[in-house]
């Protein structure tokens, strides 16, 4: 019945955790309107003074009803989700939530350990609240007596719960004034992120991957030799770092860090990216500063070689240009700009055509032609991705319609699905009647799903795809390989084809173990009756050495790289023989 409390700002991003279920997922650093239905409602209440509380029923993503409390505290908001029976045990509830989800020491008692055991201890509390409920008024009173307490202990200790470091608005007020006190000196703010951090989540289990972030911050502790160090944690496993900057500094810190984490106690190889802004003149505000240094952070991201890098001029210069890109978006859609490719899938062995993958384009009257890589991520972070994902499947839809009313030979396309497009429960809808619009059948468009985009909790994805596949859709495993759960995610979902990840492809060629690898998955999925097609065939080499294992179906360059449709259909649908 009591399911998730978190402490949030007022964009509604996820500060501290106290209680999480697998129905509500948001975790440190994510967005708790993501789970909900109607998000209006909620930024509505994240903008106002709810220091007595309010309670509204809501709708979460898979349409379930819930209740929602929110109560104001200070510039935070405490959030409550549950779903209870009946609306007399509303009042009650709330207080005792509010009660049992915080006494004053676990706070203060230790900085960098037991605060996460003690809000585990809570948890176990709250659930033993929860099953006294009816017999504790007489109780309640002193708990809300203590809970207002602890609501100015929050505030005079500043402390994040778990690592015992500065809040991110505490880190944010001292790191501003210590850059104002010392204006004649130079700073550096320092972005540390774990990268790969959520596998140790889930492979290890959220309490290594807390005690690891406790052990970081102990790390980070060290660097602090003077009063102008401050350290927060701001976001999962975000943290800054705000330092007089020396000349050896950044070798210091990355130096401690790389220790720290090759020798730390886990079967995994930890790698940490830092981000550097220097702050020598101090135009910026903090948190702006603490931007730039993640962004700094994130340009090396999944570069094994690069360690560390300093946000400079051409960083600045390409966040700009991201920013106007993203600026001319929604004219760009409704102007036409994007264009769908198409890119031919084939039999190895013939040649023969038997589907083609629609890849957007995006043809910019100022910054000319731009491939998904630079877009599409962005617009997964914005939600812009539904709706051009919406207008490339709408296009394909047309295109097959086209096809077929000129007397053109027909043949699936296979669209792209981002897993972003899954938090829309129009999804399904939209697919249906687009196929209806175009007088197409459902088996004529398939879907590629990224492997990525299942992860553990994915119980509602799941339960979308096995709708679509009911309604006849066809449904491909986008990338496989390319996840750390490949086995997992292929034994859950039912999938009718495989596309085997160009990059796995790539390293076979060098490597006896992963041929055999790729062998078995071949098998495997022959063996479930899932077809195989693999992706980033570019030599003959590749070709043969893929049909000798078993694999018969390719896209690759060898057969045809993305081209717009007016080329696909002269090249390979009207001529006589090419297909
Ligand atoms: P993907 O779905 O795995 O598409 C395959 C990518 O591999 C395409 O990159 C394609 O151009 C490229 N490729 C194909 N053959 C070869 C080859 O022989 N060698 C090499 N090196 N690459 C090859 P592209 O078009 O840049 O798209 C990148 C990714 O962007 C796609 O990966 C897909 O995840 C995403 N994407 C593209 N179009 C859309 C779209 O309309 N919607 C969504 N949600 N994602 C899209
Ligand atoms: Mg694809
Ligand atoms: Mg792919």
């Amino acid at each position: 019945m009591i399911g998730y409390a978190a402490i949030c700002d007022h964009h509604g991003y996820v500060k501290r955790m106290i209680r999480n279920t697998a129905l509500l997922p948001a975790v440190e650093g994510q967005n708790i309107r993501n789970l909900f239905l109607e998000e209006e409602k909620l930024d509505d209440l994240l903008s106002q003074d709810l220091s007595y509380g309010v309670s509204i029923r809501m709708k979460l993503r898979t349409e379930k009803e819930v209740f929602l409390t929110v109560l104001s505290l200070d510039s935070s908001y405490l959030i409550l989700v549950y779903s209870i029976q009946s609306l007399e045990q509303l009042p009650q509830l709330v207080e005792l939530i509010l009660a049992a989800i915080h006494v004053p020491e676990v706070i203060g008692q230790d900085p960098y350990g037991t605060g996460y055991y003690e809000i585990q201890k809570l948890n176990s509390q709250l659930i033993n609240y929860q099953r006294s409920l009816g017999k504790s008024n007489a109780r309640l009173q002193t708990l809300l007596e203590e809970v207002r307490e602890a609501k100015y202990t929050i505030e005079e200790l500043e402390q994040d719960t778990l690592t015992g470091l500065l809040t991110e608005k505490a880190f944010y007020a001292k790191a501003a004034a210590v850059l104002e006190q010392n204006a004649d000196k130079t700073f550096d703010v320092i972005a540390v992120d774990i990268e790969q951090f959520k596998i140790v989540n889930d492979v290890f289990g959220t309490k290594t991957g807390d005690r690891l972030l406790i052990d970081l911050a102990i790390c980070l502790l060290d660097l602090k030799t003077n009063e102008w160090t401050y350290i927060t944690r701001a976001r999962a496993d975000t943290f800054f770092v705000l330092l007089p900057h020396t000349k050896t500094l950044y070798e210091e810190v990355n130096k401690k860090i790389v220790d720290f984490l090759e020798n730390y106690p886990l079967p995994m190889r930890l790698q940490a990216k830092m981000g550097i802004y220097h702050a020598g003149n101090k135009e910026l505000i903090i948190a702006r500063m603490c931007d730039r240094a993640l962004m700094a952070a994130e340009s090396i991201k999944g570069n094994y070689n690069a360690k560390y890098a300093v946000f400079d001029n051409a960083m600045h210069d390409k966040m700009l240009q991201e920013q106007k890109i993203i600026n001319t978006m929604v004219e760009s859609l409704n102007r036409g700009d994007f264009c769908v490719y198409l890119q031919p899938k084939v039999v190895i062995e013939t040649g023969e055509l038997i589907g083609a993958e629609a890849l957007v384009r995006w043809i910019h009257p100022e910054f000319g032609f731009i491939m998904p890589s630079d877009f599409i991520p962005a617009f997964e972070k914005n939600g812009f991705i539904y709706s051009l994902d919406l207008y490339v499947w709408k296009k394909c839809c047309e295109m097959l319609r086209d096809w077929k009313q000129k007397g053109i030979r027909t043949l699936p396309i296979s669209v792209n699905i981002s897993r972003i497009d899954f938090y829309h429960e129009s999804l399904p809808g939209m697919l249906i009647e687009f196929i209806r619009e175009y007088d197409l059948s459902p088996e004529e468009l398939h879907l590629e799903i990224t492997e990525t985009a299942y992860t553990k909790d994915s119980g509602q994805l799941l339960a979308i795809i096995e709708r679509l596949r009911r309604e006849g859709f066809i449904i491909e495993m986008d990338d496989f390989g390319s996840g750390y759960s490949s086995l997992n995610t292929l034994s859950e979902l039912p999938i009718d084809v495989m596309k085997l990840d160009l990059k796995f492809l790539n390293q076979a060629e060098q490597n006896l173990r992963r041929q055999k690898v790729l062998e078995c998955a071949v098998h495997l999925a022959d063996a479930l009756q899932v077809q195989v097609i693999a992706e980033g065939v570019e030599t003959k080499e590749q070709a043969a050495f893929l049909k000798n294992m078993g694999c018969f179906h390719a896209q690759g360059y060898l057969y045809g790289r993305p081209m717009s449709e007016e080329t696909f259909v002269t090249r390979y649908l009207t001529v006589p023989g090419r297909d």
